[in-house]
């Protein structure tokens, strides 16, 4: 089969590799498409050596249709739509015990700590497949993974009926947590960020959407303004590395302020900078701080709301390039990252 093997950091190259052969318990996944997500982008340079070592095959977001089904394997047919949990837990850890698999302390991840999806083919145990219905788009089935960690921010923050919501990051992160909150609530949600094109893409594709560009007005006046002074229930800060803002707070200390008493903000932003905040400020409302990693059994509900047609997939999708063109890819959304949300490869 043809894979995307990164040979060396920057250096992509498509080549015959030997064909994953399913094994007794195993599925065997002729992938369709796979999404290139932030983390790949990392990757790709050398960011995660040595928790990657090349010659690998990235790529953890993806989907594909069953080719062949393993000894043992019950519940799974060869022509099955499914998407790729690419997230492997250990199980033994005192987190696993406790059943909190994304604290998981050697948590583990098809694409990062071993070979991915960036390949015609991959054969994986059944419990990392999710079925999706028939008529699902072979393109949205790639995107599970990534609406998996919006609607598992939301389960965290525990979105419900009636809340007001303020995201921070209208990246792809932010635009999966507030199509997840669009399911859970019909309360006024508000995207905060300082690209046109994100913000432009938020309102045309979701209901009851406020978008704010912090560069022409203080999200958090703005916010205050449209609540009556109260502040929203949950705020959602998916920055990470913040751009500086003239005579606006950073993203996390942002979202606090936005919130009513009693309220939850939920951080997703992965940065190695200290990001200051006042505790004051939480103090006096009771507020809650809440962190959300990875996802956590959500595929199964990112299923069901894509099979109903009542995600927009579409929003997210910037670009579609066949999959022996990755290197051009990569170099692409590396040139240009603000302009693209997600860029599928085209493996079939
Ligand atoms: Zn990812
Ligand atoms: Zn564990």
């Amino acid at each position: 089969m043809k894979a995307a093997v990164l040979e060396t950091y920057n250096n992509f190259v498509w080549k015959d590799v030997p064909s994953p052969v399913v094994t007794k318990g195993e599925v065997l996944v002729r992938i369709k498409f796979a999404s290139i997500c932030g983390t790949d982008m990392h990757i790709f340079p050398g960011d995660f050596h040595p928790r990657t070592s090349i010659p690998f095959i990235p790529g953890h977001e993806m989907g594909g249709v069953v080719e062949s089904v393993g000894e043992g394997v019950t519940g799974f047919e060869q022509g099955d739509k499914v998407a790729i949990d690419p997230i492997i837990w250990c199980n033994d850890c005192p987190a696993c015990k406790r059943k909190h698999y994304p604290a998981c302390t050697s948590l583990k991840l098809l694409g990062v700590d071993m070979d991915g999806g960036f390949a015609e083919k991959i054969s994986v145990p059944p419990h990392m497949l999710f079925k999706t219905a028939p008529h699902l788009l072979d393109e949205h089935v790639a995107l599970v993974e990534i609406y998996g960690i919006g609607f598992h921010a939301n389960n965290r923050a525990k979105t419900k009926e009636g809340d007001t919501i303020a995201i921070w990051g209208g990246g792809r992160v932010g635009q999966v947590i507030l199509q997840a909150a669009r399911t859970k609530t019909k309360g006024t949600i508000f995207l905060v960020d300082p690209l046109e094109n994100r913000l432009e893409i938020a309102s045309k594709y979701n209901d009851n959407v406020v978008i704010i560009n912090p560069k022409k007005e203080n999200p958090v006046d703005a916010i205050k303004a449209h609540t009556n002074g109260q502040g929203v229930d949950i705020a959602f800060e998916a920055v990470g590395h913040a751009e500086d803002i003239e005579g606006v707070y950073t993203p996390i200390r942002s979202a606090i302020q936005s919130l009513r008493g009693g309220g939850k903000v939920c951080v997703l932003g992965l940065s190695d900078e200290p990001a200051p905040i006042v505790f004051k400020e939480l103090i006096w409302k009771e507020a809650q701080i809440i962190t959300s990693r990875v996802s956590d059994g959500e595929f199964t509900e990112v299923i069901n709301y894509l099979n109903a047609g009542v995600l927009k997939p579409d929003a997210l999708i910037s670009k579609v390039m066949p999959g022996s063109q990755i290197q051009k890819a990569f170099e692409l959304v590396q040139k240009e990252k603000e302009k693209y949300l997600k860029v599928l490869l085209d493996f079939s």
